[in-house]
């Protein structure tokens, strides 16, 4: 039988990391979802078997060396290159761009995707946390629609629905509080790859899991906030909920709160994202049985223990090009951690530092974001270079 409706055409970016893959299960189940490209940074052996299963008509290799040795497909374009995932945006014919790949790589896309006209599904916060000057303003100008798929943000974007921006007096992200939540201070600074990768609730990809343990997560989700819902620093909050069931709440100013709940699964933000404004006809997730989870706990950040999360408020304030050098230095600091060159307890350290000695540009362009990002990024490797050295860090 001929569909009544073309399906939605996808392009997913980062199909091979955790948030593109389960964007491919949820796909997979829906015939009104086509996956019409795909874009990795150099697992090409995957790829190239996204390729065949889907359909993809265009796929995008970040690592230009990776990107020639894939077996794709027949007629399949293969772009490779830094900037391949742009020019895949540019070639897709998209109604709707998923950017779910990592780091600062996201944000050309991202711009590219508004050009072309295409809705965004944002799983990648640094697009938002360096360019949320410039994706807002030109996602409005566009007229296209810019989806939430960070579960706490989904969660945001679900109780703010049908609700007026000034009725709100603030919103509140919940965090796990990572596996490291209740070690001491300074156990936490000796925290090994293997400690931080242990998350007890949520099963996430390698930097996003790193952020989740010093709680820099919550710092990128509150500047994301700022620029998804329009709201000022002061009314972003951050509460710690090791269930992870509420993914967030929104007060408004008669005192109602509403709050979002669901089992701790991307699948769900990812597929709402997908289909908004319906939710999936197909999905059949199981509910929540709250009678056998019987409680629910919150707590306060400890910002003695996590100082990361007022990172993100700083940044707010700071404004410009402020986020991008949260973002770099972060980034930076994560993979020095990762590589086995600092301590866990200096990836923040190290953070602040970059953000208290680098200028703040107040005029934020694309040049000026990669501007800050590189600057941020060499002032970081200097203090990892220079401590590690002087120290032996770890
Ligand atoms: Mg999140």
């Amino acid at each position: 039988m001929v569909p009544l409706m073309a399906p939605r055409r996808i392009a997913i970016l980062g199909s091979t990391g955790s948030v593109g893959q389960q964007a491919l299960q949820v796909i997979a189940a829906e015939p009104d979802l086509h996956a019409c490209a795909l874009s990795a940074g150099s697992n090409v052996e995957l790829l190239a078997a996204q390729a065949a299963e889907t359909g993809a008509e265009v796929v995008a290799v970040a690592d230009a060396a990776a990107g020639g040795s894939g077996a794709f497909p027949d007629g399949v374009a293969v772009l490779t290159g830094p900037d391949a995932a742009t020019e895949l945006v540019r070639r897709a014919r998209a109604d709707l761009v998923l950017t779910a790949m990592a780091g600062s790589a996201g944000l050309a896309p991202t711009l590219a995707a508004i050009e072309c006209r295409a809705d965004l599904a944002v799983a990648n916060k640094e697009s938002l946390v360096m360019g949320g000057a410039l994706v807002m303003p030109a996602a409005e100008a566009a007229g296209v629609a810019v989806l939430p798929v960070d579960s706490e943000h989904s969660a945001v974007f679900q109780c703010l629905h049908g609700h007026r921006r000034e009725d709100v007096a603030k919103v509140v992200l919940t965090a796990s509080g990572g596996p490291l939540r209740t070690w001491p201070a300074d156990r936490i600074g000796r925290a090994s790859l293997a400690d931080v990768l242990n998350h007890p609730t949520w099963q996430m990809g390698r930097k996003v899991t790193i952020d989740s343990a010093t709680l820099m997560n919550k710092a990128l989700e509150v500047i994301e906030a700022h620029w998804l819902f329009g709201l000022a620093g002061g009314q972003i909050e951050v509460l710690v909920h090791p269930e992870s069931l509420v993914h967030a709440f929104v007060a408004f100013r008669d005192g109602s709160v509403l709050a979002q709940m669901g089992p701790p699964s991307m699948l769900t933000p990812i597929a709402l994202a997908l289909h908004w404004p319906k939710r999936s006809p197909r999905r059949e997730a199981p509910p929540l049985d709250l009678a056998a989870i019987g409680e629910l706990h919150f707590e306060p950040v400890d910002a003695e223990r996590f100082p990361a999360v007022r990172l993100g408020h700083a940044v707010l304030a700071a404004g410009g090009t402020a986020g991008a050098v949260l973002s770099a230095a972060d980034e930076a600091a994560v993979e020095a951690f990762a590589g086995g060159r600092i301590a866990f307890g200096r990836i923040v350290e190290i953070v602040e530092e970059v953000m208290n000695t680098t200028p703040v540009h107040t005029e934020v362009t694309l040049e000026s974001i990669r501007a800050a990002g590189a600057g941020a990024r060499r002032a970081a490797e200097g203090i990892i270079g220079r401590r590690g050295a002087a120290a032996g860090d770890v």
